[in-house]
């Protein structure tokens, strides 16, 4: 018999874990009421009022797979700034490589040889032959849509129940009782995005098929596994599929690896022999420093070319006056040079193998109805039996007290966990030891919630 959570005991739990936190945590509390007199909400960006501490942790500095707070309270991060640091934090190559080209400039608007080492090297990770700089993902995404809607003359693009891409208005929507729509909490949508998009769930190539078969559709962006409503994986085949019924209907394929880059050093793309037709990428790539990248095929760096307008190439939405500055190609270049290798992917994809086996343990000792998945260094433990399908089961399993208290309980105890779903990334200056501290405050976890 699963066991049942009492909703009165994680109350009363989670009640004792503010009671805990706010006690260790005096500056940060000093610093958040500070705080709440300048910055809306006393955060500097609004996604951090949503961790499960009744405010922030300030921190004080990080190194690694660890950081320090206000408090001199020290963390295991499997956090790392939601992937933006996953080659851990203050990677020697990528600090060496900033602070000398921090002397030589910032930003000149035209290229450096950096800017050709980059290419290269991006075209040898993942295969497509072209590519332009960015700044973040989302503008990754945002000109990757535009040029394929600017090459197919189409007017719609296609995405994942509950996909996360980035700031991009057109990804917004979701499917509620089948009636596509803009995604709760949409805020300010310039359209209703049911006007811009198509919305399906993952793994369904039926829905697939009728979605693309009109052929209005530019493109299909996704991830080649979700991550951001849990990690779930593609069924056997289902790429194959969207490949083939992608070329036959004339849609574009982006594949946003973003997030997937945990599954190795050229993405789930290359792990897989994906064939996208262009590809983004952003967050880690610098190490943390703010840059995106995005690349297109033989056939769509045609098209493109023989759409160009370059008397109107600086008003055209595309680009922008920081992206590509010496700086981010300077921290990209080291990056992916001396850090996020193969021999980084060999050290952390064993400690998440570690991180689920120790989660998957507890889970069966405890008869929980909950599961662990895994993709790359990335692992996710998820309240139900089985590993969800698409968006619409995994969000349909969200359980914001579980959650909160979950997250809570780790903070406390020194262990950050990705906020919004129970996700752990993992940094190459994490040990065997850190992985097991997890295990242990998991378990402390678990034994605390069933009594
Ligand atoms: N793509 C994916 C898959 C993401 O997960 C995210 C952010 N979580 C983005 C794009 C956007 O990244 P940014 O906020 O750095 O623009």
């Amino acid at each position: 018999m699963p066991v049942t959570i009492s909703r009165a005991r994680l109350k009363a739990l989670l009640a004792q874990e503010d009671d805990l936190f706010i006690k260790n945590h005096p500056k940060s509390k000093e610093l958040f009421e500070r705080a709440k007199a300048s910055l809306l909400n006393g955060v500097p960006m609004n996604w951090m009022v949503r961790w499960a501490s009744p405010f922030p942790v300030f921190v004080e500095s990080a190194s690694g797979a660890h950081f320090v707070d206000v408090d001199r309270r020290k963390y295991l991060d499997l956090c790392l700034g939601d992937t933006g640091a996953m080659t851990g934090h203050a990677p020697q190559a990528t600090v060496d490589a900033i602070s000398e080209q921090v002397r030589k400039g910032l930003t000149y608007m035209l290229p450096t040889e950096n800017a050709i080492w980059v290419g290269e090297e991006l075209k040898r990770r993942f295969g497509l032959p072209y590519w332009q700089i960015a700044m973040t993902a989302t503008d990754a995404n945002r000109f990757a849509i535009r040029l394929a809607r600017q090459i197919t003359k189409r007017p719609l693009i296609l995405v994942f129940n509950w996909c996360y891409h980035g700031t991009v208005d057109e990804t917004f929507i979701t499917l509620n009782n089948g009636a596509a729509g803009p995604r709760p909490g949409n805020i300010g949508p310039a359209v209703n995005p049911a006007v811009t998009t198509r919305v399906i769930e993952f793994n369904d190539l039926p829905a697939l098929e009728a979605a693309l078969e009109p052929r209005d559709v530019a493109c299909v962006l996704a991830e080649p596994a979700m991550t951001n409503i849990g990690i779930i994986h593609p069924d056997p085949g289902y790429h194959d599929a969207l490949r083939e019924m992608a070329r036959r209907t004339g849609t574009l394929v982006i594949i946003d690896e973003t997030h997937t880059i945990c599954a190795g050093p050229g993405g789930y793309t290359k792990a897989h022999n994906l064939q996208p037709d262009m590809l983004t990428i952003g967050k880690p790539i610098a190490g943390g420093f703010p840059a995106a990248a995005y690349g297109f095929n033989e056939e769509v760096a045609e098209r493109i070319n023989a759409n160009t307008d370059r008397d109107n190439a600086d008003v055209g939405g595309i680009g922008g006056t920081l992206s590509s500055n010496a700086l981010a190609l300077a921290a990209i270049r080291a990056t992916l040079g001396s850090v996020l290798t193969q021999e980084a992917y060999d050290h952390t994809i064993p400690l998440a193998e570690r991180f689920t086996d120790g989660v998957r343990s507890v889970i069966e000792e405890y008869e929980l109805p909950w599961n662990v998945t895994r993709l790359g260094c990335r692992a996710e433990y998820w309240f139900r039996p089985t590993p969800a399908r698409n968006g619409g089961e995994a969000a349909s399993a969200t359980d914001s007290d579980l959650d909160r208290f979950m997250h809570l309980f780790a903070l406390n105890r020194g262990i950050l966990m990705t906020p919004f779903h129970n996700m752990a990334l993992i940094a190459p200056g994490a040990t065997e030891a850190d992985i097991d501290y997890h295990t242990q405050v998991f378990r402390e976890a678990v034994k605390a919630l069933v009594g």
